[in-house]
């Protein structure tokens, strides 16, 4: 059997518990089952933060039916790319027609045969599998095995949202190697490619929420992103960090400080519809901007919703 773990997660959605239960004992020899005896518990499930990898979908149901709840995870986000076979007694051309073009990736009639449907059970999360796989590689930067910008840029986004909504914090910190050129002109770019890949780590280690990201902006930058975190708490964040880089002690006889430094700018807003994410990174890189100027290897911050100059503190 396969580990727990490393089990994918089918929900069957069925009215008739009898067919729930003949499903659901060929399936949980591979899989992790999940059942819903409703059209409303099944969107209830799927919507739970914690998405089956693929759906049984009867059609026929008593509340809402199965076309209506494959309507309704296509219009969410979080929910439209989850794949659906309808499982159902209607055998009309027209209705399996139907249900394949609401976007069901199969179609299998009642009375099944188990054989067969576990066939095109196992064949629907092959696809899955691979489609995760996908995702999961566009949102992470090749080299330093973090996320990468596409990521971040998603995530500032959602955060921002629910930040206004929740009426918290957000701060970003911008991060940039000090006179990284001169390292990969005497050391080489291979050298500078491992340099930035400790100090991705370094980064992300001084992290200690999940919903804290660290990613790679792009070059010799990265960013931090911390929803509803105080000015104060990503100081010491900023701080963390130009120390924990700084400690490493990677060698760079070309620079003012003859080893690898960073420079950070952290800008921290009370996020509300009236300022932008586009203010608060643009504010970022100004204060990154005068870290350099004023010596490089320090963070400058700033509570931008406020006075911005006001409340700038090194
Ligand atoms: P400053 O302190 O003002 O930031 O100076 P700097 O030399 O770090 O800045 P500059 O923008 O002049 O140079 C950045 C260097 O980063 C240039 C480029 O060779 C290097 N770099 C950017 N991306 C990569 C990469 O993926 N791999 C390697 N090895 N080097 C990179
Ligand atoms: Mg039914
Ligand atoms: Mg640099």
């Amino acid at each position: 059997m396969t580990p727990d773990v490393n089990r994918q997660t089918i929900l069957i959605v069925d009215d008739e518990p009898i067919n729930i239960s003949v499903l659901a004992q060929s399936l949980a020899l591979h899989y992790r089952v999940k059942i819903a005896t409703s059209g409303e518990k099944a969107l209830t499930i799927v919507n739970s933060g914690e998405p089956p990898d693929l759906v049984l979908l009867d059609i026929q149901m008593p509340d809402i039916d199965g076309y209506e709840v494959l309507i309704k995870m296509r219009q969410q986000d979080e929910t439209k790319s989850i794949p659906v076979i309808f499982i159902t007694a209607k055998d009309a051309a027209e209705d399996e027609a139907k249900g394949l073009d609401l976007g069901a990736m199969d179609y299998i009639t009642k009375p099944f045969n188990l054989p067969v449907v576990n066939a095109r059970v196992r064949n629907q999360l092959a696809l899955k599998q691979k489609a995760d796989l996908l995702e999961r590689l566009a949102l992470i930067d090749g080299l330093t095995e973090i996320p990468n910008r596409r990521h971040y840029d998603n995530r500032l986004a959602n955060e921002w949202r629910r930040c206004i909504d929740e009426g918290q914090n957000i701060a970003i910190i911008m991060i940039d190697i000090d006179e990284f050129k001169s390292f990969n002109d005497h050391y080489g770019h291979a050298q500078g490619d491992l340099a930035l890949k400790q100090v991705a780590a370094l980064i992300t280690s001084q992290l200690r929420r999940s919903c804290d990201l660290a990613a790679r902006y792009g070059g010799e930058e990265f960013v931090v992103l911390l929803p509803g975190c105080t000015l104060q708490s990503a100081q010491i964040i900023a701080e963390k960090i130009r120390v924990a880089v700084f400690e490493q002690g990677i060698v760079n006889e070309y620079s003012k400080n003859r080893q690898i430094t960073v420079s950070l700018g952290l800008a921290c807003i009370q996020a509300k519809s009236a300022y932008s994410p586009e203010y608060l990174q643009t504010s970022a890189d100004n204060l990154l901007y005068q870290a350099k100027n004023s010596g490089r290897n320090q963070v400058v911050s700033a509570q931008i919703d406020s006075e911005f100059n006001a409340n700038k503190t090194k």
